[in-house]
């Protein structure tokens, strides 16, 4: 066989060539501005024309710092393929650690949405490696100093680039975690790893994504890639929805009802807003909505098919597995016993490409029964095999990466999260899984949002602590919820202490912040109410 290097340039001719007139359509105030995947190709050739000029030469570090939007999808392009890195920078890092993840990568240049000009000024002098700041769409630069126009760079360029023969290995794209559980460390994806991401994503066993979707992508473009959604979608010629900051509920059912996407990605916190909007919402396109990131509530599940008579599917991914590594189509042979919500409610089936084992605490390999809870590992050519300059030998060893998520696996390759190593709740002896009892305590109808956090017990060294947010207007009593609960979770489980807040915190990905909680319960900023478990 021929030894074509795989490379995101084969991605883009093909949708440049074979899906010239799908669309990427961007969401603005009061409408939408669009362009054919013809049009976005050129216009990534003209990109890279101008980064070339500015002196970006292969290996160099070119940051992004954007909506979901067309300008992005243009940079995802142009960065790869002319054998520069695309770095993703998260929109909602603190300042401090944007800085930090900015010098850490060595960006030399950034391109930032006009919107977002304030947030990238706030670091502007802690930056150390930035020579040129490219400033996308309108708004007042002036904080930025010196800085370029996109359209003016591309205006002066004619289509037409020769992307490069890369080596496949190259670095293509970097993106640092989101430092849910300490400072953000730095990925890099490869052309190859990207390119079989692609691939894998495209697969039926996935989202399978053709030219007869569209796809609101939500997720965003800085995170984890928007999954990968972008290039699966390029390569397919879907149509692609893209949001920018229109993301509360009410704009999201705006694009539904107008757009009809056949598709969308989002976390659960974005999927439980739109659930709760009193608004109607036409879903009557809708063939599938992916949520992952987090766990998915079993009650948020129902609450869609029984809303929008829509199907969740759940994926479960790290930024370090690209992140497809499980993804939740349900399967063809059911095993006894199991209904469908056994199926939807697990993180996801492994991903062909991918493998993932439990691992006990002393090491030892556990079985696929279902039961057996330990540390997920995993491997596979998407998967990262260090971070980028950062050593972390802890998480890596003998070729697998320790996720630091703790659960099982059953026979046919479901995964059970039912934790992350830092938030597991050891209560005598035993774990409780936070994940199970916030899903179970969301199903309580009053509910808008509960997490669950460990707290210091002087007999059970931990026990539960339960943060609800109640729906507007409604009161919640905590004996009630334990009564709720007395079924549904194990007796030794049952939280005695409860605690009603206005919002759980939230990471910069929209997932709960536990470190913050944990933080604001040790600080007594949670008024934290007892009550006696029932006998
Ligand atoms: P960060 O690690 O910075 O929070 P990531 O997006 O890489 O950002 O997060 C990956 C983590 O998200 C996983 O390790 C896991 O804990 C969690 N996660 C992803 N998908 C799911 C899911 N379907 N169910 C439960 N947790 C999930």
């Amino acid at each position: 066989m021929q030894d074509a290097p795989l490379l995101i340039s084969n991605i883009l001719r093909h949708g440049q060539l074979t899906h010239g007139e799908s669309q990427v359509i961007t969401i603005e105030a009061g409408g939408h501005r669009s362009a054919t995947f013809d049009e976005v190709a050129g216009r990534a050739e003209k990109l890279a024309k101008a980064l070339r000029r500015l002196g970006v030469k292969d290996g160099d570090r070119v940051g992004t710092f954007c909506w979901n939007n067309q300008g992005h999808m243009e940079a995802y392009l142009a960065i790869p393929c002319m054998g520069a890195v695309l770095h993703t920078l998260n929109i909602r890092l603190p300042a401090e650690q944007l800085a930090y993840v900015i010098n850490h990568a060595e960006d030399r240049v950034i391109i930032v949405d006009g919107s977002l000009v304030p947030l990238l000024a706030a670091v502007k002098d802690d930056l150390k490696t930035v020579e040129t700041i490219i400033v996308v769409g309108d708004g007042d630069t002036s904080a930025l100093g010196e800085t370029l126009s996109y359209e003016a760079l591309l205006a002066a360029e004619e289509p037409g680039f020769e992307w490069p023969d890369l080596d496949e290995r190259s670095a293509a794209a970097m993106c640092y975690t989101s430092g849910t559980t300490g400072n953000p460390k730095g990925v890099v994806y490869s052309h190859r790893s990207t390119w079989l991401h692609t691939m894998a994503e495209q697969a039926a066993s996935s989202i399978g994504m053709t030219e007869e979707d569209r796809i609101l992508i939500i997720v965003p473009m800085f995170h984890a890639n928007a999954w990968g959604t972008p290039y699966a979608a390029w390569l397919a010629g879907t149509d692609m929805l893209m949001p920018q900051m229109y993301l509360m509920g009410e704009h999201l059912a705006a694009i539904f009802n107008e757009y009809h996407p056949t598709l969308a990605c989002g976390v659960p916190t974005i999927w439980n807003g739109l659930l709760q909007l009193d608004k109607p919402v036409d879903f009557s396109s809708v063939r599938a909505i992916t949520a992952g990131g987090a766990a998915v509530p079993q009650a948020l599940i129902e609450g869609f098919e029984k809303r929008f008579g829509a199907t969740i599917i759940q994926g479960w991914g790290m930024t370090e597995t690209s992140p497809l590594a499980a993804f939740g189509l349900p399967p063809a042979r059911r095993l006894e016993g199991h209904d469908d919500m056994y199926y939807k409610i697990k993180a996801g089936r492994v991903v062909p490409g991918v493998e993932i084992r439990v691992v006990a605490e002393d090491g030892s390999v556990l079985p696929n029964d279902g039961t057996s809870v330990g540390e997920f590992e995993a491997r596979g050519p998407w998967v990262t095999g260090s971070y980028y300059k950062d050593e972390d030998p802890d998480r890596f060893h003998d070729g697998w990466l320790r996720t630091g998520d703790v659960g099982c696996l059953d026979e046919q390759g479901y995964m059970t999260i039912s934790d992350r190593t830092k938030d597991v709740i050891k209560s005598g002896g035993e774990w409780i899984s936070s994940v199970e009892l916030e899903n179970a305590v969301m199903a309580y109808p009053d509910v808008f949002e509960a997490a669950v956090i460990a707290v210091p017990d002087h007999k059970w060294s931990e026990r539960p602590l339960v943060a609800v947010v109640p729906k507007p207007g409604k009161t919640l009593d905590p004996s009630a919820l334990v009564a709720f609960l007395k079924d549904r979770v194990p007796r030794w489980w049952l939280p005695e202490q409860w605690a009603f807040i206005e919002e759980i915190p939230k990471t910069s990905v929209g997932k709960f912040d536990k470190k913050v909680m944990r933080a604001a319960f040790a600080d007594g900023a949670y008024a934290v109410h007892k009550v006696d478990l029932p006998k």
